[in-house]
């Protein structure tokens, strides 16, 4: 039998209750008290210590004490980046909450925690990104705003979050037709887009950002785009869209283009 793997948003929903309800529902959400005030004085059958400490091969890691119930949380204190540290923490948490029947030990570097292809290692983001920005306050508080990168920027120091984490639940949840392309030497690593925007000529991992792109356009130039620009019907063969830029040299090299078709 297929063992189980629980909802991530179903979990970060259920947690974010009891933070809001119960707990100081205060944000940026403080995870250590919402580990030891809602995880560990519920009744769940398992135990989570905590442990922050340098490591050398990993950002994170949640190691099954052999034969127990038992888990230890590792955190790499070696990350300098204090947003990456929370989401790594957030990530644990939720192979915890949904895939800790499944393997007794997950291990993350800064590749897995970008990596929205892997089934685990994405339900892992879903659920971070979910609990650490819940609906009601992002909707509450950028409802309105337009889909550029200074909006984004907004919402990752709001909630101190990643930009590709924010930009994920972001665009999930917004009613509008928006996406977000993240790409990495003029090549598609992964891409979201909303409900109600159309289907995109360009969305795969290793796709070329389409020609006539600002995207391709300020790749190739070295430049940021943070502007919003109209461009044709590049990422559709019908509707046109804005674009924003933004080129993150902290981590990778990685892309983000803001998309929001008219
Ligand atoms: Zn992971």
């Amino acid at each position: 039998m297929a063992k189980k793997t629980t909802n991530p948003k179903k979990e970060a929903i259920r947690l974010t209750k009891l933070w809001q309800q119960f707990g100081p529902n205060t944000y940026p959400l403080d995870l250590d008290n919402l580990v030891s005030g809602a995880i560990l004085t519920s009744d769940f059958s398992d135990q989570l210590v905590v442990d922050r400490r340098r490591f050398d091969s990993f950002e994170g890691s949640l190691v099954r004490i052999r034969g127990t119930r038992k888990w230890t949380m590792l955190l790499n204190t070696q990350v300098s980046n204090a947003r990456r540290r929370r989401f790594t923490f957030a990530h644990e948490l939720g192979h915890f909450m949904c895939h800790r029947e499944l393997r007794d030990k997950f291990e993350d570097s800064e590749e897995s925690l970008n990596d929205f292809r892997d089934e685990i290692e994405t339900e892992a983001n879903i659920f971070a990104s979910w609990l650490l920005m819940p609906a009601n306050l992002l909707r509450g508080e950028f409802h309105d705003s337009i889909w550029e990168t200074t909006t984004l920027q907004a919402i990752g120091d709001r909630f101190e979050c990643s930009l590709q984490a924010s930009a994920l639940r972001y665009v999930q949840l917004s009613s509008r037709p928006l996406a977000f392309v993240v790409s990495r030497d003029g090549m598609i690593l992964w891409a979201i887009k909303s409900s109600s925007a159309p289907y995109m000529t360009s969305y795969l991992f290793g796709q070329e950002l389409p020609a006539g792109s600002h995207a391709i356009t300020c790749y190739q130039n070295g430049d940021d785009g943070i502007e919003r620009q109209a461009v044709g019907p590049v990422w559709n063969y019908t509707r046109q869209a804005f674009e924003s830029q933004y080129f993150d040299r902290s981590g990778k090299g990685y892309q983000y283009t803001c998309i929001e078709f008219q």
